[in-house]
């Protein structure tokens, strides 16, 4: 077992050829601002669509999973457990027709046990509020109970509902798909129903045209290269996340936060000492928390290869989100109790 609670992924930032050249003269910085001045305003389509669109569902559907796919952008962690998601993920997608806002929720269900689930409740609730139109995922193979209580919470909505059913890749038996499809079918409660694929990208772009379908005509709300409202210090505690749930099975439910003490931009600079010019690098350093002595030794893994693997994993990940490099301090911390304590919820953000 380890005795200390740090373990560092002590990779450097690899240099390459391509070191950044200082290029701030005076005439680039008045430059900058004439043409910002003259910039040709892109004409907008006449019927440019914007709005707000919910992806609800219960937990394990693939929400997140078709979220990423449809912005082509991994924003939204994904893992085989349920309630990887615990914050309301906004992903924004940019056309030249529309602009559909996505929020993806933590699954709606059943089982409010501790007060951290009540939490995640309540945000998936409150998602439905405020929106122009609401995607209700479906697993192609299965409806339970959970289904049947997101599908309740639909029932009063003033806004346009389609369903979505997902997995239609892992789709054996055809008289299955069939029965799903008439018992929605049945109900009035959608507006279209899409069968899709969100891991294999498959018919995504027929349900592009419906949510545009259903979007009121408006002018855009964000810049077109924005893809998400979220900061890069919340995703790459999202990523973290993701890694250490990976990486540890069934060991480590949903006992575990991360919390970001560090996030340091260091902008391209001139090494004092060899004169040469150093790429952009981002520091960043975070406590995962567990709940238990013995998740953390899991977590840590033998002689730490385990957190190293998350560490390099989560670094990787964070350089090709965010485009630049990055150095990644993780440690593992026991906080007791932390999923049941309002007050200790708050501290961490949620
Ligand atoms: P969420 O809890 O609803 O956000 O679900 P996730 O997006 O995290 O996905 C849960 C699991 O389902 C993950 O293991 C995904 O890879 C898997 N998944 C999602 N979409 C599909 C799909 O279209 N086909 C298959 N076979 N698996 C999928
Ligand atoms: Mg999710």
């Amino acid at each position: 077992m380890p005795s200390h609670n740090d373990v560092r992924d002590t990779q450097m930032p690899t240099k390459t050829a391509d070191q950044p050249q200082p290029s701030s003269t005076n005439e680039d910085v008045i430059g900058q601002f004439f043409n910002a001045e003259t910039a040709p305003s892109t004409a907008l389509a006449q019927d440019f669509r914007t709005g707000y669109v919910a992806i609800v569902g219960r937990p394990n559907v693939g929400k997140s999973t078709l979220m990423n796919h449809v912005l082509g952008q991994k924003l939204s962690i994904t893992s085989r457990k349920p309630q990887t998601t615990r914050h309301r993920i906004m992903g924004i997608l940019t056309d030249e027709q529309m602009q559909a806002i996505f929020v993806d929720t933590p699954g709606i269900h059943s089982k409010e046990v501790r007060a951290i689930n009540e939490r995640m409740n309540k945000a998936a609730t409150s998602a439905l509020v405020d929106v122009d139109l609401v995607l209700f995922v479906v697993d192609s193979l299965k409806w339970v109970s959970d289904d049947e209580l997101v599908f309740q919470k639909l029932q009063n909505l003033n806004v346009p509902v389609v369903a979505v059913i997902n997995k239609c890749d892992t789709i054996k038996d055809q008289a299955q798909m069939f029965t799903l499809l008439q018992k929605l079918h049945d109900t009035a409660t959608f507006t279209d129903i899409v069968p899709v694929s969100a891991l294999r990208g498959q018919n995504l772009d027929e349900l592009t045209r419906v949510i545009q379908k259903h979007l009121p005509i408006a002018e855009p709300i964000y810049d077109a290269e924005q893809v998400t409202d979220r900061s890069e210090r919340f995703l790459a505690s999202e990523i973290i996340r993701e890694k250490v749930m990976r990486a540890s099975g069934d060991e480590i439910p949903y006992d575990l936060t991360v919390q970001i003490d560090t996030f340091k931009d260091e902008p391209p600079h001139q090494d004092p000492k060899t004169g040469k010019w150093r790429k952009a690098v981002t520091f960043i350093d975070a406590t995962i928390f567990v709940e238990r002595q013995g998740q953390k030794v899991i977590v840590i893994g033998e002689k730490g290869e385990k957190i190293k693997q998350i560490g390099i994993d989560a670094r990787q990940d964070m350089e090709k989100m965010f485009d630049k490099k990055v150095m990644l301090t993780l440690w593992v911390k026991v906080k007791k109790g932390w999923s049941d304590d309002e007050r200790a919820l708050t501290s961490l953000g949620y």
